[in-house]
């Protein structure tokens, strides 16, 4: 089907019959938002642009375009989250959290280069079936997969384009200075005893990465690493040799650690980014689902206006920038205690603050271990 056919044709049965349906609802939920119904492309189908849809789908015309094929369509990702703060942001879309969680962390297993190891204490750290929350989000939703459309046609059809493509970043201007690092991924499936009974981390030396085991159950754990030295898959290699199992699935991509106070533009003509695509990922842990949500949050908060959602997501993000310093600084070598313990301190105070959020214990001497490392 052609792409205008297939939205015209969207328009005219799915959209209407949802709308007609839901009209009572539509003239409540409505009552918050002054605007208008409009008609939006959200364009990559991640965390950021499945969530989206759920956010947006009552109250204005959305369509989704996924690069992916239907059946090939999944996430690139260790699937870790913390479980209170996702219960929020789903329950914003009328989503039960609790149905996707996968494993409950209690501890965190940390093993630095030197071979010293601890333990973090976790009080909410999860893991879920994330690509089945994906595909929840766009329930009721058209979404064309296998697609990636070109800009003058989504320009032609849609008051908004959503940039959602995360790393991509296909509808925005390249950016300037961009900062990324390689991962690779491994979901194992072990026959008997899994390697670890919970989540396990190694962060590699002077902080250009580290290697992750991410418990799925009893039976299948993710195991990768992003690595600045390149040494992901060779990381990632050694331990599967080490501890066996069955390779299920392999992935990999590069993760974007450049923070949004460096990915401006955030908005060009019709095109805003959500997500990835702005830099929404926390350059310390290389976490992004929370913060693209989040991201996401704001930008349905502030729909219609690009300049007040560049000053909103600025100022939530804005401790990141910070952090990205940090993390930047030991990968260059240019580290000094002396000199960046100002900025370590407000690095500790946020994530402190933030406990419940990060789903863990943060201590000012586990911070001070990986900053040494
Ligand atoms: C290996 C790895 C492990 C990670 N583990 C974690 C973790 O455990 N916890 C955590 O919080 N974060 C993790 N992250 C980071 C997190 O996955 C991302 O930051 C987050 O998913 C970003 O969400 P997004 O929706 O912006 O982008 P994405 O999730 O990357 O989604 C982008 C979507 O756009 C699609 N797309 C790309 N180009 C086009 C195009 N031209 N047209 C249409 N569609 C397109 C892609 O196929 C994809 O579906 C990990 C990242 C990697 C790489």
């Amino acid at each position: 089907m052609c792409f205008k056919v297939f939205l015209s044709h969207f328009k005219t049965s799915q959209k209407t019959q949802e709308c007609q349906a839901r009209k009572i609802d539509i003239v409540f939920i409505r009552s918050e938002s002054t605007s208008a119904e409009l008609k939006i492309a959200v364009c990559g189908i991640g965390v950021a642009g499945s969530y989206l849809l759920s956010r947006l789908k009552h109250d204005h015309e959305v369509v989704g375009f996924e690069r992916m094929p239907e059946e090939r369509h999944d996430s690139i990702c260790a699937w870790g989250t913390c479980r209170p703060r996702m219960e929020e942001l789903c329950a914003k879309s009328g989503v039960d959290f609790n149905k996707y969680v996968i494993h409950d962390g209690k501890n965190m297993y940390v093993e630095m280069n030197n071979k010293e190891k601890f333990n973090i204490g976790l009080h909410g750290l999860c893991t879920y079936d994330k690509i089945r929350l994906i595909k929840d989000f766009t329930k009721g939703c058209k979404v064309n997969y296998g697609v990636s459309p070109k800009l003058e046609d989504l320009e032609a059809e849609f008051d908004i384009i959503v940039d959602c493509t995360g790393f991509h970043r296909v509808y925005l201007p390249k950016l300037e200075k961009d900062f990324f690092l390689p991962t690779y991924e491994y979901k194992v499936e072990y026959e008997g005893k899994v390697p670890y009974d919970d989540f396990f981390i190694k962060p590699f030396a002077n902080m250009t990465g580290y290697f992750w085991y991410f418990p799925l159950g009893d039976k299948l754990a993710h195991i990768g690493a992003g690595d600045y030295m390149k040494k992901h898959i060779e990381e990632t290699d050694k331990f599967l040799k080490e501890y066996g199992g069955k390779v299920i699935k392999t992935v990999g991509r590069p993760i974007r650690l450049a923070t949004p106070n460096l990915c401006k533009p955030f908005y060009k003509g019709k095109v805003v980014g959500v997500g990835e695509s702005i830099g929404t990922v926390y350059p310390l842990l290389g976490e992004g689902i929370i913060p693209s949500m989040e991201c996401a949050d704001i930008f349905v908060r502030n729909l219609g206006n690009n300049e007040k959602y560049e000053k909103e997501v600025m100022e939530h993000f804005k401790i990141y920038g910070k952090v990205f310093n940090f993390v930047r600084s030991k990968l260059s070598k240019d580290f000094s205690l002396l000199k960046q313990l100002g900025d370590m301190l407000s690095i500790f105070r946020y994530m402190k603050k933030n406990e419940a959020r990060f789903g863990m214990e943060i201590h000012m001497r586990d911070l001070m271990k990986v900053a040494k490392a």
